[in-house]
């Protein structure tokens, strides 16, 4: 049964399969690859993903979620009408939707994928992933770090480059990770990041210069409004990735307000987001105790590394031997190295030989009698690895020890995640410091942390997965049965679904004499959903569709109508 590997972003998530020596991404109903991560959930608790849901986030915003990643593992509620989601219900619905391109696109059922994570994911939200992908019907037995699907992709196609650094600005996060690459070992040396930093910030950031530049300010408006500033923030910033200034009207009730900017404005302006970028490059060449010169190349990947502000500041901070390499499809890169991790994890293929290590992107220790930390297994270790250390009493006649068993990079033990505690006894009475045990952490690469404490010959033995990982298993078997009544909204009919959704927003953004046009086509659209013919429907969805377009001010492009539109009998 096949394999799939799916890139589950903050922005957009994309599945794809490793075969005939090269990954396939799939397509979803729209036959597009990127599914946007966004979620609306219907007044009858049916579920929306992707595109249509983000039509809905102007008609339907106080039931229509995005940027939910940024909340896996947390206690988060999204409430929806009478019933709240945590993120890891709202990320299995978009894993649902891609898990149901997948069998559509392959013919047979799929039901395990290996999922790509930000490294720096710690264990609850490791946890909160896998738990998504139960719900949504799949085995994630693999989770891999965004930065190593890089790596993998860009090793797969270069046998020069040895000593690289991936730089991954996605929509909400950045990922940079110091890899090297051997003949078929590829391997992660160190990783650092920012999970606050992408391109949504440089959104905020010319959606601020809007309202400051035009005398307003955001409290003024509704939610779904500031939702239409946003959407034209992001695209005044694709148009500054293609020229040094641009300008967009936006409409808000019955007024026309200017946004517009320049490349050097958005340079002055995101100056502290940029200068953020070196920390975690700084960081990687520390850690792996390199210097600048010992990188060959940097790859400039995610999304806003589209951003010409983006590429010219890294360029700027990089010596002159390392080369910048702007990923050619910086969206696609993540899902063709996980798909090929599916591939090796299966042993199929030509990549069956290629091995693949990765870094612990925590540390994992124990907690001293004095609440500080003391490490076992440091940060960027090479996995899977072993490490043991060896902790005496600090009390005389001590005959226990109890190990509180801790991940992150905090001295103070309370700081760091805990993750659950271990206890040995039986220890023989002696004086302090004379007696102790040993501690054996084994981290492999999916995350199971093993632990082993010995005291001559007694071993206590535990092994911690997905230990606190938010919901029980009870909790899951009923939160998936739950879920199990709430229906996808079915893919066939997805492009109706959309348009609709899509005459709605129009409908909302602008002005009297368009609205009634609006009003009048959607109103026959529906009309003939509910009771035409397939004919009938077509003629009236493309009548709305072109209204849509020209409203847009968009060339109109008959890739809408593709072969199989014509085919659907009536
Ligand atoms: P990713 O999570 O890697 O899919 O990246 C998504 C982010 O990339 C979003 O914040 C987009 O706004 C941004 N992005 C995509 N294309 C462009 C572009 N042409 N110019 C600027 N930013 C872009």
């Amino acid at each position: 049964m096949a394999v799939i590997g799916i890139d589950l972003g903050t922005t957009n998530s994309l599945a794809g399969i490793y075969r005939n020596g090269h990954t396939e991404l799939i397509p979803n109903a729209f036959g597009e690859y990127l599914t946007p991560s966004v979620v609306s959930i219907g007044p009858e608790g049916e579920i929306y993903v992707g595109k249509i849901a983000q039509e809905m986030r102007i008609t339907n915003p106080s039931c229509t979620f995005l940027e939910f990643k940024r909340d896996m593992g947390t206690d988060r509620q999204y409430r929806a009408g009478n019933r709240s989601y945590r993120a890891e219900e709202l990320s299995s619905f978009v894993l649902r939707r891609l898990k149901e391109d997948a069998e559509h696109y392959l013919g047979e059922p799929v039901t395990e994928a290996v999922i790509s994570v930000p490294a720096y994911f710690d264990d609850d939200k490791r946890c909160a992933t896998r738990n998504a992908a139960r719900l949504a019907g799949l085995k994630a037995e693999r989770l891999i770090n965004e930065p190593s699907a890089v790596a993998l992709k860009h090793h797969g196609m270069s046998d020069v480059m040895e000593t690289f650094i991936v730089f991954d600005l996605g929509g909400g996060t950045l990922d940079v990770s110091l890899v090297e690459a051997f003949d078929n070992m590829v391997e992660i040396r160190a990783v650092a990041g920012d999970n606050y930093l992408g391109g949504k910030d440089f959104n905020e950031v010319i959606a601020r210069a809007f309202y400051e530049k035009n005398g307003l300010s955001a409290d003024q408006f509704s939610a779904g409004e500031q939702g239409i500033v946003l959407r034209e923030a992001e695209r005044l910033k694709r148009m500054l990735s293609e020229s040094n200034e641009a300008r967009r009207t936006v409409r808000l009730g019955d007024r026309d307000y200017v946004m517009e900017m320049t490349s050097q404005e958005l340079v002055h302006r995101a100056a502290r987001l940029l200068g953020r970028m070196s920390e975690p490059i700084r960081k990687v060449l520390n850690d792996s105790r390199m210097s600048p010169e010992d990188a060959d190349c940097v790859i400039l990947t995610g999304g806003s590394s589209r951003m010409p502000v983006v590429r010219e500041y890294i360029k700027s901070i990089c010596k002159e031997k390392t080369r910048v390499e702007p990923d050619d499809a910086p969206e696609e890169s993540i899902v063709t190295g996980v798909a090929m991790a599916a591939a090796i994890r299966e042993r199929t293929g030509d990549l069956k030989d290629v091995i693949l290590s990765d870094i612990c992107p925590f540390s994992l220790g124990v907690e001293l009698y004095d609440g500080t930390f003391s490490p076992i297994i440091e940060r960027n270790d090479t996995l899977p690895c072993s490490r043991t250390k060896t902790y005496y009493t600090y009390q005389d006649r001590q005959t226990a020890l109890e190990f509180q068993v801790y991940q992150g990079e905090s001295l103070i033990a309370a700081e760091n995640l805990f993750l659950g505690s271990v206890l040995i006894d039986g220890i023989p009475p002696a004086p302090r410091g004379k007696e102790g045990a040993s501690a054996t952490f084994l981290y492999d690469i999916n995350g199971i942390l093993d632990i082993r404490i010995k005291n001559r010959g007694h071993t206590v033995h535990r092994v911690m997965l997905n230990r606190r990982m938010g919901l029980s298993d009870e909790e899951l078997a009923a939160r998936l049965s739950q879920l199990e009544k709430q229906s996808l909204h079915p893919s066939g009919k997805e492009r109706y679904r959309l348009l609709a959704e899509r005459a709605k927003r129009l409908y909302m953004e602008t002005g009297a004499q368009t609205r009634e046009r609006i009003a009048w086509q959607l109103r026959l659209f529906e009309e003939q959903l509910a009771t035409g013919s397939a004919k009938q429907i077509r003629a009236a969805y493309v009548r709305l569709l072109l209204l849509c377009e020209q409203i847009e001010g968009n060339q109109i492009t008959f890739g809408e109508f593709d072969e199989s539109f014509w085919e659907e009998k009536d």
